[in-house]
């Protein structure tokens, strides 16, 4: 199989059929787009790219990332996407890492300087760039077989050196195909809009649409921007796309603020993140039976659970609450499990560490067998996360297994005690996490950043946990702040945070 050769067959359907937008302008058609791919790839192998010799994308979403993605592929090449918000050393590290042949980046003097120089740096929109985009095109598409490294993707490392997740073309075949089957249809005439970052899962949902000959859409703006959003759902229409919960708060702010209605998004798939029960319900509320979730992670990209656009739209359903506060059930291709730290499987409600096995489960890490071993065991992907499965076997995760709080031995799972303080109508956003004591081992505190024209009360809040959770769970400490740290993809960083607290002066007590 390859992507590309997806785009080939719908180009040879019908070549003028629009495929790449910038806003809402055509620019390029099925058959131009398979040109640019093609001439890209002719540039690139001149240079050394193909099957084993990676190319690396260091740049944010725009129209050229995913002729960069089709030329790679085209030629057999793993694609190395880097997130273009870290440091220049960081980003040279996972050049050299990867062994990346060239990287097509965007600011190329921020990580000249830190590189072996092994990389070629080509910049976006520069001389090269564009002499490469005029090569002579590539006469074939080269196969990319199951188990061909296709996508090497860095974690984010929140702890020591980021990992290179190997994801061959196996697993995003599987990640296509369950796409189709447990999470949203899109036909030719569907357009998916990138506001999540390319870099991450938001680019690899390219490969559905590649495979559905739909049209593939890049906001001008190049990120995430609410009215920008809205306008284009009611201006290109059959609009979908991936948003971090985040973003959907954000979008549902916007549609509420009067900015518009949400016409013309017909799929808004989220995950990455906890989804806070209050604010799926508000999102439904606002902009109706939109919403699709998925569970996943770099290593097993997109594809652990979904929960359906008919679940989550369901309120007549009596466990209606229970399922949207789930992550949803398997993907097709998958096969999950909840065990102990030995890998004992534990019973049904019992919490336990998410295992996963299956077709688009990471072939391992890059030079890493270490990491390799501890993760990928007895044919089992064990994903960090802690969660439940019901007789239904809807999964709930629960936390980060690193986020667990242990206070006087029980455990806290911030993620209850999150939901609860976000109840509270002066708390706009909030993070709970352990915090060090001679006492207890840790207490548990949270960072909450009030609504705007809202003061926040700690003994109403105190009062709300009190009345819903065990009184050990309780946070011992609250602190007030402007925002939240979060890393480029929305997620909170509880690292940073549990970093703050040890800072002598924190703002509030
Ligand atoms: P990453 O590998 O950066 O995509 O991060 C994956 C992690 O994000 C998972 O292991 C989960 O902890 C979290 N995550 C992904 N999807 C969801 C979701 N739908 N709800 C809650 N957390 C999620």
């Amino acid at each position: 199989m390859n992507p590309v050769e997806w785009l080939r067959r719908w180009a040879a359907l019908d070549g003028a059929a629009p495929a790449l937008l910038l806003g809402d302008r055509v620019i390029e058609t099925r058959a131009s787009l398979l040109g640019q791919m093609a001439r890209l790839a002719g540039g690139l192998q001149g240079l050394g790219v193909g099957p084993g010799a990676p190319l690396a994308v260091v740049m944010p979403n725009r129209p050229d990332y995913l002729v960069a993605l089709g030329a790679a592929w085209m030629l057999g090449a793993p694609v190395v996407p880097v997130n273009t918000k870290l440091h220049g050393r960081e980003v040279a590290y996972i050049l050299d890492h990867a062994e990346a042949v060239v990287a097509l980046v965007a600011e190329p003097e921020a990580i000249a300087r830190h590189t072996s120089g092994c990389c070629r740096l080509v910049e976006v929109g520069g001389a090269e760039h564009r002499s490469l985009l005029a090569a002579d095109p590539v006469a074939a598409i080269a196969p990319l077989d199951r188990d061909s490294l296709a996508w090497l993707f860095y974690t984010s490392g929140t702890t020591g050196r980021p990992k290179g997740v190997m994801i061959s073309a196996g697993n995003l075949l599987a990640m296509t195909l369950a796409y189709l089957a447990d999470v949203d249809q899109p036909g030719e005439e569907a357009a998916h809009l990138y506001a999540a970052p390319m870099s991450h899962g938001a680019g690899l949902y390219a490969l559905v649409h590649l495979l559905r000959g739909g049209r593939h859409l890049l906001p001008e703006s190049g990120g995430f921007e609410p009215a920008e959003i809205l306008h284009l759902g009611r201006t290109v229409g059959r609009v979908s796309l991936f948003a971090a919960p985040t973003m959907v708060r954000r979008l549902v702010d916007a549609v509420v603020a009067g900015a518009g209605d949400g016409q013309g998004l017909d799929t808004i798939i989220y995950g990455g993140g906890p989804m806070y029960l209050a604010d799926i319900e508000a999102a439904v509320a606002a902009i109706g039976p939109r919403f699709v979730q998925i569970y996943g992670q770099g290593e097993c990209p997109m594809t652990i659970t979904a929960l359906s656009r008919r679940l989550i739209a369901d309120r007549s359903h009596p466990r209606w609450r229970q399922r949207l506060v789930s992550v949803g059930q398997a993907q097709a291709p998958v096969t999950l499990r909840i065990a102990d730290p030995e890998g004992r499987s534990l019973g049904t409600g019992d919490a336990g560490e998410i295992l996963v096995r299956g077709a688009p489960v990471m072939l391992g890490y890059w030079r890493d067998p270490a990491a390799t071993a501890r993760t990928l065991r007895d044919g089992w992907l064990w994903t960090g996360d802690v969660g439940t499965i019901d007789e239904e076997g809807f999964l709930t995760l629960i936390d980060r297994s690193k986020d667990v709080i242990i206070s006087g031995g029980s455990n806290i799972y911030p993620r209850e005690v999150e939901e609860v303080l976000l109840q509270h109508p002066a708390v706009a956003e909030v993070a709970v996490v352990g915090h060090p004591d001679p006492e207890w081992g840790e207490v548990t505190v949270a960072i909450l950043v009030p609504r705007p024209g809202h003061t926040v009360s700690v003994a109403e809040l105190d009062a709300l946990c009190l009345d819903h959770i065990a009184r050990f769970k309780r946070p011992k400490h609250y602190h007030v702040v402007a925002s939240l740290p979060k890393n480029h993809y929305g997620k909170v960083l509880k690292t940073d945070l549990r970093r703050l607290l040890t800072d002598p002066e924190p703002s509030t007590s």
